[in-house]
């Protein structure tokens, strides 16, 4: 038997492009390796799915740096609106949580992965799980069959390749999929660890001296070589035994990974600013008025509530004041001092945890190669791409789940129609 669209991968690329193509009438495979559907897609967002995000349009794409604007004529057809109310349609109710991010009413991931489970079977999409999947073969610049590592040469008119990246491989995302994307005359961009947490061999990391501690809402910047901020984001953040993490950190780590490329160093700096909406002046003012107001009390007690304790402890020792000294008796430089470091504390960065670490994989297959209406390759008749394995790549918060839902959609949607059409 010749099937008209198989999808190689489970999860939420492939099941929307199973999906779509079920809906288009076509008759459908889904192969997944693993022995359950969606797996990261089960993990994601703490366990809860955060299934999209409700920016508008232009803010969803700027909250995708890797090629978001890629994916303007696809959002024309099937966004994140559409998303939620295809998602309310299937019975799973979303709420809207800060920065946008939507997740299901039942806090479930799972709940989400069998509504779209629920949906294959409706459409009477056959499903093999435990099923690798070897190479895709191609024949006159066409699709001919998808051969799994069993040895099983399965004939099809199409074929979706929406096996995801490369990073948190246990959920079955190992980076198969670059190969046949090359068998096909694909162009793979280098692949990067994005949206990981970030190294440093500071002292004050080396000794632990803040491991544990989490800042709220806190401006977190990557410095250029000349000092200059390259991106800022501000958000919370932690520190860990081995370095940053936190949706701050996160969201910085792939330009550290640009910047230690681009300035060819071991090292790169990054700039924590404790309080993103104040100026040094303002700062410096008001630790002015504070210490004169207790003058005989030792300045760690004064500032106690400025800033949490050991943060506080760490930046006055930084700052070379003793945390015992009375606050009258402070000289106004190191107040200065102080407050220029709440603005401004640097310190030196190494890289990030690996590609395998990573919550998502930079780089991928090049989207100059992919038709941005119907995600097919440029070069081969019958294939198509969708998901992470796209050179495409957002911040945690729902955007690499769209990206794969509304790239499945039309993978899915456009493999149908082409299989369907033909004779
Ligand atoms: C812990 C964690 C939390 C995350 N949280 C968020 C979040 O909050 N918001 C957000 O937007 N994104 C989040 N992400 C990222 C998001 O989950 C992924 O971007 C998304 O799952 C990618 O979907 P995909 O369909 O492209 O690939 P995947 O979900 O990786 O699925 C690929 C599927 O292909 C199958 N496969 C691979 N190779 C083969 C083969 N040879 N044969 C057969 N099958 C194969 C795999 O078994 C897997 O089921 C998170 C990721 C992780 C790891």
């Amino acid at each position: 038997m010749i099937y008209d669209v198989v999808v190689i991968g489970g999860g939420p690329s492939g099941l929307m492009a199973s999906i779509a193509a079920g809906e288009s009438g076509a008759n459908v495979l889904l192969i997944d390796k693993g022995n359950k559907l969606g797996r990261k897609l089960a993990i994601s967002g703490g366990g809860r799915c955060n299934v999209t995000n409700r920016l508008p349009i232009d803010e969803l794409i700027k909250h995708i740096p890797g090629n978001g604007r890629f994916l303007y004529s696809a959002f024309s057809v099937f966004n994140n609106e559409d998303i939620i109310s295809y998602f309310e349609g299937l019975g799973i109710k979303l709420k809207e949580e800060d920065h946008g991010r939507m997740f299901p009413v039942s806090n479930k991931a799972q709940s989400v992965v069998d509504a779209l489970i629920s949906e294959l079977h409706r459409l009477r999409v056959t499903i093999r799980t435990n099923t690798a999947v070897k190479r895709v073969n191609y024949e006159n610049n066409t699709v001919k069959e998808v051969v799994l590592q069993n040895g099983e040469a399965i004939q099809t008119k199409s074929v979706v390749i929406a096996v995801g990246g490369k990073s948190v491989p246990h959920t079955g995302s190992t980076g198969d999929g670059y190969q046949w994307a090359k068998d096909a005359g694909h162009k793979i961009t280098e692949l990067y660890p994005t949206e990981v947490p970030i190294t440093s061999s500071e002292h004050f990391i080396k000794t632990k001296t803040l491991q544990g501690l989490s800042l709220r809402n806190v401006g977190l910047s990557v410095l250029n070589k000349k000092g200059k901020p390259v991106i800022t984001h501000q958000m919370d953040m932690i520190f860990t035994h081995f370095g940053i993490s936190g949706p701050a950190a996160l969201r910085c780590s792939q330009y550290v990974v640009k910047e230690l490329k681009k300035q060819k160093s071991n090292t790169v700096q990054m700039s924590l600013d404790l309080f993103p909406s104040q100026n040094e002046e303002d700062i410096f003012q008001q630790l002015v008025r504070t210490t004169k107001e207790e003058p005989k009390k030792a300045i760690k007690n004064v500032l106690k509530g400025f800033v949490s304790e050991r943060y506080l402890l760490f930046l006055l020792e930084q700052a070379g004041i003793d945390s015992q000294a009375l606050a009258g008796q402070l000289q106004h430089e190191k107040l200065r001092e102080f407050a220029r470091l709440c603005k401004r504390f640097e310190f030196a960065v190494n890289g990030t945890l690996s590609l395998e670490k990573a919550f998502v994989t930079g780089g991928g297959v090049s989207v100059k190669e992919i038709h941005p209406k119907e995600m097919s390759s440029k070069f081969m008749q019958g294939l198509y791409f969708c998901g992470e394995i796209l050179d495409i790549h957002g911040y945690t918060g729902g955007y690499n789940i769209t990206s794969a839902l509304v790239t499945g959609r039309l993978a899915g949607s456009n493999a149908g129609e082409f299989a369907t059409s033909l004779a």
